[in-house]
């Protein structure tokens, strides 16, 4: 039987806020089972628990948001992916001030804090979302879909008319291994968009330590791209960020094409108000599961 998990011990990171250039420390706390992911405001008078659900979702404006009562965290998405890839279901993200802290603007610290953290097994069954009905979102020349199918599979494809970028796509599935194929990818970011963006106090924390940054012809850090193709896979790390928001491992087929964060999780959204668009699968044993799904890559072992 596949079980939920948490984490073993509580542990730490400190970085700054892209959007706020302020200090913030993240914290992440073992939590019960079915107790799901929760951000936890500390720097507040009277600590806020915010579920990481998409009902939460209050923002997608260059990250996402989520926020209750009033109360936000910003820029979840790239811990949330880590947290879909270690396979853990239930934990506390505490951070003292309004956003997760950056770091290299991948999803990779985040990886490596989980593992530091080790990864525990809980007594409950993991549950599944199976989508049962093909929901699309169309928008001019964007679109989200997601079909049903007996694994997690993303196609993702950009087309930014900038000569580094130009069309990309990567097809995610289980056999590709996230720690190494997609945790490392950056955000990326436009020298233009950036300077406009502070000017009006957005993106402050922004630097060559935390996104590549392209002027019109090249990217301006000097150690490089990771991959020739780290925009197409950070955009898939956003994503899956994005579909952890709906609370279980998801098994669907996901095809994105210069979607992001807005109609991910529109698509998201759509879903979960659809009937019988999908139902929730407790697998009763280890061979129920792996007849029924193939669910293979290293998180998932762990
Ligand atoms: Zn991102």
């Amino acid at each position: 039987m596949k079980n939920q998990k948490t984490i073993k011990q509580e542990v730490s990171i400190s970085g700054i806020g892209l959007h706020s250039g302020k200090r913030v420390t993240l914290t992440l706390k073992p939590a019960r089972s079915n107790y799901g992911i929760r951000f936890a405001r500390t720097d507040l008078d009277t600590p806020v628990e915010i579920p990481a659900s998409v009902g939460n979702v209050h923002s997608t404006t260059l990250a996402t948001t989520i926020s209750l009562g009033g109360v936000r965290v910003s820029t979840v998405e790239h811990l949330m992916s880590a947290l879909w890839a270690m396979g853990i279901d239930n934990v506390v993200c505490a951070v003292d001030g309004e956003e997760v802290p950056i770091l290299d603007g991948s999803a990779l610290p985040f990886a490596q804090l989980i593992r530091k953290a080790g990864v525990k097994s809980l007594r409950s069954p993991k549950k599944y979302l199976v989508a049962q009905k093909t929901i699309e979102i169309r928008e001019g020349s964007k679109w989200a879909v997601l079909r049903p199918s007996r694994e997690f599979r993303i196609r993702y494809s950009i087309d930014f008319p900038h000569p580094v970028i130009g069309k990309q796509d990567f097809e995610f599935s289980s056999s590709t291994d996230f720690l190494k194929e997609i945790a490392p990818c950056r955000t990326f970011g436009f020298l233009k968009d950036v300077e406009r963006m502070q000017a009006m106090g957005l993106a402050l924390g922004g630097s060559l330590h935390n996104a590549v940054v392209l002027d019109d012809t090249s990217a301006l850090n000097p150690e490089g791209l990771r991959f020739e193709n780290e925009f197409v896979r950070h955009k898939i790390l956003d994503a899956i960020g994005d579909f952890s928001l709906i609370g279980y491992p998801i098994l669907a087929d996901v095809e994105l094409h210069r979607a992001g964060h807005d109609l991910q999780t529109r698509l998201v959204h759509e879903l979960i108000k659809t009937p019988d668009a999908y139902s929730i699968w407790v697998p009763r044993s280890d061979e129920a599961f792996e007849s029924q799904f193939c669910l293979t890559t290293a998180a998932y072992a762990l």
